[in-house]
């Protein structure tokens, strides 16, 4: 099999910016003010995720500054939530290094914790996709987004499950960031095509005479091999190391670009195809979506024509699905099922969908797992999605406080065509570099755009149709 490489120079060259490793060995030097961030991180986050749960609900009257939970309800998914998406994007994990306060938690505590061994059964690299799939159809099951209860159920229990780990195992370090977080797997996707990285100079490193300093690496990253940012926080830390570690720019992108089938993590991949592209359109979508309500309602009739109603009944307990009587919210049995129905069916469809023409394509290139490595390449449509459905819960409360939204379809419009275009330009970057031969792109290319048209069809239909 003719496996030729075409260099990547003519397609994505590096974009060397001045003045990065100035900053970056700047940060290395200011861990104590980043250390002190951290901490009023850390309590405002404990206060926020805590005392709305409680308050008695707001009135619907009630702005962002008129109540302490609409505050915090704009505070978590207004800003938190859209932003930390989009900053992964462009400054890679950077918010995992200075501001997570989980992160910050786990690896303070793990000073003092057992420092045991974390067992092989905890560092299954699927981990991130399962949590990722469950706190995203559990929050919608209890409207997370409008709630403050559920928020301190989800956010506040990952919160303790984080401390558990720090006390439970390594010394200094973020292992649960490294392999349990819920949304680890998306950050470590999303900071593979951030324009900002730590990059290593090998021959550097090895002609160094510079005295090694211990380095405390808390996501544990192999620094001296380390050649992309999934895993890396940001941190600085070791900028400078040995002369031959720095901040440094590099085209957006790029890591994929380069990324080969095999060095492709599988997980990562299906985490894009099903998860990103799938489970968490399904999530943003489902209430929005006219079909779903044509389809409960047959259902509900077709229910009360035989004289089922116990589907019909209210759920009462408020951590199974929403159920807030006093403000006139509460599902049914049905309303629930209809929900995870939805979201699944979504998932279902548009992850196949996506796989499938992955696969097409990977016939054609004739490159075993060539798919995992493409569906990387789907990261910008699948991360600017996501930032757009978190966007909506901050305009969805920018409204009612008199904020003009006359912007909004053509901000969408630009931000789709921004996602489209970014992973299409990879795709092709990738193909050109990695195929064979040309006849074998002319099958590939096509397969991987029709990969991007269905998931683009949906956020189209949700913003310009429904
Ligand atoms: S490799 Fe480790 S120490 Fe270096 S910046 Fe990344 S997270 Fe920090």
């Amino acid at each position: 099999m003719n496996t030729r490489v075409i260099p990547i120079q003519p397609v994505i060259s590096p974009a060397p910016v001045a003045g990065l490793a100035a900053l970056g060995d700047w940060l290395r030097r200011s861990r104590r003010p980043i250390l002190a961030v951290q901490w009023i991180v850390v309590v405002a986050y404990a206060g926020l995720v805590a005392v709305p749960a409680f308050l008695p609900l707001p009135p619907d009257s009630a702005g962002i500054l008129d109540h302490l939970t609409r505050f915090a309800q704009f505070a978590f998914w207004g800003i938190w939530w859209p932003f930390v998406i989009l900053s992964i994007m462009v400054l890679g994990r950077a918010w995992c290094g200075f501001l997570c306060p989980e992160g910050a938690l786990t690896e303070w505590v793990s000073r003092y914790g057992a420092g045991g061994r974390m067992p092989r059964l905890l560092r299954w690299s699927g981990w991130p996709f399962v949590a990722f799939v469950m706190t995203t159809v559990y929050g919608q099951m209890l409207s997370v987004y409008e709630y403050p209860k559920p928020v301190l159920l989800i956010l506040g229990g990952s919160t303790l499950a984080a401390i558990a780990v720090g006390l439970l195992y390594g010394r200094e370090k973020r292992l649960w960031c490294r392999h349990l977080c819920p949304v680890s797997g998306v950050f470590a996707i999303l900071a593979r095509i951030s324009p900002l990285h730590y990059r290593v100079d090998r021959d550097a490193w090895a002609h160094s005479g510079a005295k090694a300093e211990r380095i405390n690496c808390a996501p544990l990253v192999h620094i001296k091999s380390m050649t992309g940012g999934a895993d890396c926080h940001m941190c600085a830390r070791c900028s400078g190391h040995k002369d031959a570690i720095s901040l440094a720019a590099r085209w957006p992108g790029r890591e994929v670009a380069e990324t080969t089938p095999d060095a492709a993590p599988v997980w990562q991949s299906r985490l894009v195809a099903w998860g990103m592209l799938g489970v968490a359109a399904g999530a943003f979508q489902w209430s929005a979506s006219p079909w779903l309500v044509a389809i409960k309602e047959t259902l509900a009739t077709a229910l009360v024509e035989r004289g089922w109603l116990a589907p019909l009944q209210e759920v009462v307990h408020w951590w199974l699905f929403t159920s807030y009587p006093e403000v006139n919210d509460a599902f049914s049995w049905l309303d629930g099922a209809m929900l995870i129905g939805y979201i699944a069916v979504t998932a279902i469809v548009l992850g196949a969908w996506v796989s499938g023409w992955l696969y097409v394509a990977e016939r054609a290139l004739k490159l075993p797992r060539a798919r995992h490595a493409l569906a990387l390449t789907l990261t910008p449509f699948a991360g600017l999605t996501i930032f757009l459905g978190l966007f909506s819960l901050t305009t969805s409360q920018l409204g009612p406080e008199g904020v003009s939204l006359a912007w909004l379809p053509e901000l969408r419009a630009l931000v789709l065509t921004i996602a489209v275009l970014w992973s299409v330009v990879l795709s092709f970057a990738w193909v050109r570099r990695h195929a064979p031969t040309s006849a074998r792109k002319v099958i590939a290319i096509p397969a991987t755009l029709l990969a991007l048209a269905l998931p683009f069809a949906t956020w189209w239909i949700l913003f310009y149709r429904w």
